[in-house]
């Protein structure tokens, strides 16, 4: 029978992959000595429409390669800003066998052998977060869609039997976060319906870590006066500090208040995978729901999250839904249906990007690597600390520094180390504060790397040269 005309021959095939093999080969290798930011003007070419007839795949090939060079360096090892990932050859390759394979995976029985695959993936994650063996989750975009599952689980499981919920019952629902807590929190309660003042900013201690005591105080308060505490959320490693909320406390004051119990592991949860993160993360495997970015401590390619839950049945009570045009399709009891889990019906298989990697590096790579780069942030700590306060206590591999002088100093300190474009790192605010803030979290950030951001930090510091 006869290809797809949009089907290239074997040897099209093979062309474009040398030369795709070249292109990703090429980029790899540049990476040590690419400058940590490029050119950020973009020409008029890069804005032009389809052409009707072919391309050339080399022709084309050059035009990502260029367009590709206008950005911030976020896969090289001197990308400290936000949250470094690097992303993953492995996860790449991954990428191309399930995007050819193009199998439907949301629903079990239409790809089981691939949904399989990814439930050991969530699976062996519930089981390093010490949840229960019933637990389950599904892989999302990010941490954002994953909160606003979580979100809805936990206003279903509070309906209960009631149902549907009424607008005087919604109405009076609230969600405890506190100032660190990531904006996603507020964005999920908006998209869920819940009224403006739902989101409540629970003061933190001296460390900027969520204080349970005023927590409980808000939570009472709150029922006191006829309101509906429903869900809290703890921090494992926030996005501005880094610094971890008092878990087991909360997880109490959850327990005792009969609160959903969300941890936000989106950047901390990767080094659940570590001695160290496990004593630091101490109290997640309490959690109801956790999210975690494996586009952020796993070293994985953006666009990938986990929501995982203690009771899959309550993201299934929320998310389930039923359609004359799926009628033919059978429920396998073993695997998930992973659309009746989240809000996707048709899905990204994202589930092989984990997996490969896992396999082909084991997990063990991976728990080495973390362990870098907790050591690599507990020296780039010392080092500051030589010339630059460190306000907080770092709990992962997140720094926030302050070079001497006030916000403008420390302002175009940042604007001249990025304008250098050998390092590339991003600010916070901290008590109000200007407060620029580095984080070692790719898997190409060595010694050398930050080694070489500390000694333009503190040669920015000393000679001011802007
Ligand atoms: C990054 C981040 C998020 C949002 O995650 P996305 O994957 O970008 O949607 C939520 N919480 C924390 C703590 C984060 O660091």
């Amino acid at each position: 029978m006869a290809r797809s005309e949009l089907d290239p021959s074997r040897a099209d095939i093979t062309a474009m992959m040398t030369a795709a093999t070249s292109f990703v080969s090429d980029f790899l290798d540049g990476l040590p000595d690419a400058p940590a930011s490029g050119e950020t003007t973009v020409p008029a070419r890069l804005h032009a429409p389809p052409t009707e007839g072919p391309g050339s795949f080399d022709a084309l090939l050059a035009t990502v390669a260029d367009a590709a060079s206008r950005a911030v360096e976020t896969a090289g090892g001197d990308y400290f800003a936000y949250f470094p990932a690097g992303g993953l050859f492995a996860s790449a390759v991954a990428e191309l066998l399930a995007q050819t394979v193009n199998r439907f995976t949301a629903v079990g029985d239409m790809a089981p052998g691939l949904v399989a695959l990814e439930q050991s993936v969530l699976r062996w994650l519930c089981a390093e977060f010490g949840l229960p063996s019933g637990a389950g989750g599904l892989l999302t975009s990010g941490a954002s869609t994953a909160t606003l599952s979580a979100l809805l689980a936990a206003r279903q499981r509070a309906l209960g039997p009631r149902g549907d919920a009424d607008t005087a019952w919604s109405d009076r629902l609230r969600v405890y976060v506190t100032e660190h807590t990531h904006h996603c929190v507020a964005k999920a309660a908006r998209i869920a319906g819940l009224p403006a003042g739902a989101v409540r900013t629970v003061p933190t201690n001296g460390e900027h870590r969520m204080d349970p005591d005023a927590a409980r105080e808000a939570v009472r308060r709150d029922r006191a006066s006829g309101h509906h505490p429903l869900l809290l959320v703890g921090t494992a490693g926030a996005t501005s500090t880094g610094t971890v909320d008092p878990l087991p406390d909360l997880a109490d004051l959850t327990r005792d208040e009969n609160l959903w119990f969300h941890v936000d592991a989106a950047y901390g949860g990767g080094f659940q995978l570590t001695a160290r993160g496990r004593r630091t993360l101490r109290g997640v495997e309490r959690a109801d729901s956790i999210t975690l970015d494996p586009h952020k401590s796993l070293f994985l390619q953006y666009g990938t999250g986990v929501l995982l839950v203690r009771n899959p049945a309550t993201l299934h009570a929320a998310h389930a839904a039923d359609a004359d045009y799926l009628q033919d399709l059978d429920h396998d009891d073993d695997l998930p249906d992973f659309a009746d889990l989240g809000v996707e019906l048709t899905r990204e298989f994202r589930g092989l990007r984990l997996w490969l990697p896992l396999h082909l590096h084991g997990v063990g790579a991976f728990r080495a690597a973390l362990d870098e780069k907790l050591d690599l942030a507990a020296r780039a700590e010392r080092h500051l600390r030589e010339f630059a306060e460190v306000p907080l206590r770092p709990d992962l591999t997140v720094l926030t520094f302050r070079v001497p002088g006030g916000d403008e100093t420390n302002r175009r300190l940042l604007e001249w180390l990025n304008a250098t474009r050998r390092v590339f790192l991003s600010s916070t605010r901290v008590d109000g504060r200007y407060t620029p803030r580095l984080c070692v979290l790719s898997h190409r950030t060595r010694a050398e790397h930050v080694d070489r951001a500390l000694g333009l930090i503190r040669e920015g510091a000393e000679t001011r040269p802007w």
